[in-house]
């Protein structure tokens, strides 16, 4: 592992099985993770975008060892994650955070936010009552709020605010990654601009390493540097965002990008309409997963999986996708 990768995933998996029948016998795998790897280096923000259902979501967790992954492997900081013990795995999760769409679910709706923000040190054993609570008035002014919110409860902010009392709890113990799992999906179009400003003043001053899920290819065109797209459990694009938005090549990530607006005249729109649902992860299509909606579909692409592999002119960007060369301008 290179000393700038802070994050290094390895075709990670998640499947879970299906169980039924008289027996409750294993029928089926649900195989939400499929394979996924990645690096993230120091300071830098990668984005994943993907529809509902596509498995981003797991992979952040899977990462914290939240879920157990049934296979690959991660490495965060130098350090395997998947083998680590559980008395270490807490000490680590000093260094890696998550914020979540919805504060309310992660904040205890019975203790104030001075009780929720304090709770970090506690559990860490950090400082003296006195200095927990200097600790928290700084959280506080540091995500914008009055230091005298500390004795107000959650329910007393709106959404955007909770989300800043969400980030206050995330950054406490000053991580080195934090993972940011949909936090402004829920948020009014105004406010989400000011989430995001947040997180990327934070992360200037604090140094930090993003991993930034969103559904919305434009909100995490914003805060990334690099863009990997996500599809029924697998990476099938991957390329610095500035890139991947001005010359997609995946037939997904053109068709998500053409229900964006554009704002650039530089930016070649494309045509591709998102048709049907996403297939179920149970049972995939064979083939390319992609193929029951991609316009260009051919023989091939219902027999054989595309592997995820680069491009002839950028051992930088990666497509799944047959007929890749055919995309690129
Ligand atoms: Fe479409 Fe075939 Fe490429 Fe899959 S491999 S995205 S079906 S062209």
């Amino acid at each position: 592992m290179s000393q700038d990768v802070l994050l290094k995933v390895d075709d990670l998996k998640m499947h879970y099985p299906i169980r039924g029948g008289v027996l409750f016998r294993q029928i089926a795998n649900n195989y939400a993770v499929d394979g996924v790897s990645f690096e993230i280096n120091r300071g830098e923000t990668l984005g994943i975008v993907g529809e509902s259902g596509c498995g981003k979501s797991t992979v952040a967790k899977a990462i914290l060892r939240l879920y157990e992954p049934t296979a690959g492997a991660i490495e965060f900081d130098g350090k395997d994650i998947i083998n680590m013990s559980k008395p270490d795995l807490r000490e680590i999760r000093q260094d890696m955070q998550i914020i979540f769409q919805d504060p309310m679910e992660s904040l205890n709706s019975r203790h104030t936010v001075g009780t929720i923000l304090e709770e970090p040190f506690v559990i860490h054993g950090k400082g003296t009552r006195a200095e927990r609570r200097k600790w928290v008035t700084d959280l506080l002014d540091k995500v914008g709020l009055q230091s005298d919110s500390v004795n107000r409860f959650p329910h007393e902010f709106s959404g955007g605010q909770r989300q800043r009392i969400g980030i206050a709890r995330a950054i406490a113990l000053k991580p080195k990654l934090l993972i940011c799992d949909e936090p402004v999906s829920a948020l009014d179009v105004s406010i989400q601009s000011q989430i995001l400003n947040l997180l990327l003043d934070l992360q200037r001053e604090m140094d930090l390493t993003l991993l930034f899920i969103a559904h919305d290819l434009a909100v995490v065109k914003h805060v990334s540097d690099r863009i990997a797209v996500m599809y029924l459990g697998k990476i099938v694009e991957m390329n610095d965002a500035e890139s991947l938005y001005k010359n997609p090549v995946h037939p997904y990530t053109r068709a998500l990008l053409s229900s964006i607006p554009v704002p650039d005249p530089e930016r070649k729109k494309v045509h591709d309409v998102l048709t049907g649902e996403v297939p179920s992860p149970i049972n995939p299509p064979d083939g390319c997963h992609f193929h029951a909606r991609c316009p260009y579909a051919e023989q091939i692409c219902t027999k054989q999986r595309p592997e995820l592999t680069t491009t002839n002119s950028n051992p930088n960007w990666l497509v799944s996708c047959h007929l890749k060369e055919n995309f690129i301008n």
